[in-house]
């Protein structure tokens, strides 16, 4: 999709946004090739803006219930109505020492079902577990205090 520069957190909150609109639109939404879910591997620092993102991404998906960061909580589930996709996982993998343990959590059999989008923060961590297919989107601070780049393949 490109590179984006954003000066708010109100802007990131809506790329997120626009990002889902994008992927409810498409018609098998850019994994035509892989059998699996969607999954979005969100990659960057500490306050980079990934679960700013994430807000307008729900948004964007139509989830209505408020988030508050998952720093703390490793896996939640939204569900979604929508005519392809029936729920979301957003996954935070700040905590996570093993990618194994995300396994544990039922991600495995989550990962099967294309009518699931996973979100995962903090993939880096847990990149063997990345099925083929995960669109990247990355993070990064810029210059100034609220500046962020956004990097999405
Ligand atoms: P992460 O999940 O990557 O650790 P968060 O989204 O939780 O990051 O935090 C980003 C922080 O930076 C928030 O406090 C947010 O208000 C602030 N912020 C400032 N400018 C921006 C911006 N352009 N995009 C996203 N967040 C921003
Ligand atoms: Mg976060």
């Amino acid at each position: 999709m490109g590179v984006f520069r954003t000066y708010s957190s109100a802007e990131t909150k809506r790329i997120g946004e626009a990002v889902a609109k994008k992927i409810l639109r498409e018609k098998r939404p850019v994994f035509a090739k892989t059998q699996g879910a969607l999954v979005l591997a969100l990659e960057g620092d500490l306050g980079a803006g990934k679960t700013t993102f994430m807000q307008g991404f729900l948004k964007g998906l139509g989830v209505k219930k408020r988030t508050a960061s998952p720093t703390f909580i490793l896996m939640r589930r939204f569900r979604l109505r929508k005519k392809y996709f029936k729920n979301l996982y957003h996954l935070d993998a700040y905590r996570i020492k093993k990618s194994e343990e995300l396994f544990h959590l039922g991600l495995g059999e989550i990962l099967l079902h294309p009518q699931n989008i996973v979100a995962i923060e903090w993939a880096e961590r847990v990149k063997k577990i990345l099925p083929r297919g995960t669109k990247k989107i990355t993070f990064m601070h810029g210059k100034k205090e609220e500046e962020r780049k956004i990097m999405i393949k």
